[in-house]
């Protein structure tokens, strides 16, 4: 059995963000020259996300919109976790509802989606560098 591992980076500007990850893991996928296995992708930070959707403006602008509502930023001061000194309360329980990780099949050496199938990592506290894991494991 063959193991790869890689690291992503990313800092996003703002303090929320939806990225396509897809072509980086693509070419982690050509890196491994794994043709039959499994690909973990996972956040390694607890204010960050990767998840698996379509790639539609809309939707993402309507994630964006429903997570604030759910969790909003503001006012920092609702939440304990902030009580820290923190003022990511917030980032944690949207990272939470949208998951830490992705896995996906490897057959004949391609990502085996389902249509409109795209990953993406989700930033909720951003304006740093965070990384990504990818771990592909096969034949
Ligand atoms: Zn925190």
């Amino acid at each position: 059995m063959k193991s790869y591992r890689k690291e992503l980076w990313f800092n996003v500007p703002g303090r929320r963000g939806f990225i396509n990850i897809t072509p980086q893991v693509l070419r982690c996928l050509d890196e491994s020259g794994i043709r039959e296995g499994f690909a973990l992708v996972n956040a390694m930070h607890i204010t960050a996300s990767v998840f698996i959707n379509d790639d539609e403006q809309g939707l993402l602008q309507d994630y964006e919109e429903w997570l604030e509502k759910l969790a909003p930023h503001e006012p920092t001061s609702q939440y304990r976790h902030n009580l820290t000194g923190e003022d990511n309360g917030d980032a944690h329980i949207k990272r939470q509802v949208m998951g830490r990780e992705v896995v996906v099949a490897i057959t004949e050496g391609r990502l085996d989606f389902g249509p409109w199938e795209q990953i993406f990592y989700g930033e909720f506290d951003g304006r740093r560098r965070k990384r990504v894991l990818v771990k592909i494991i096969g034949e």
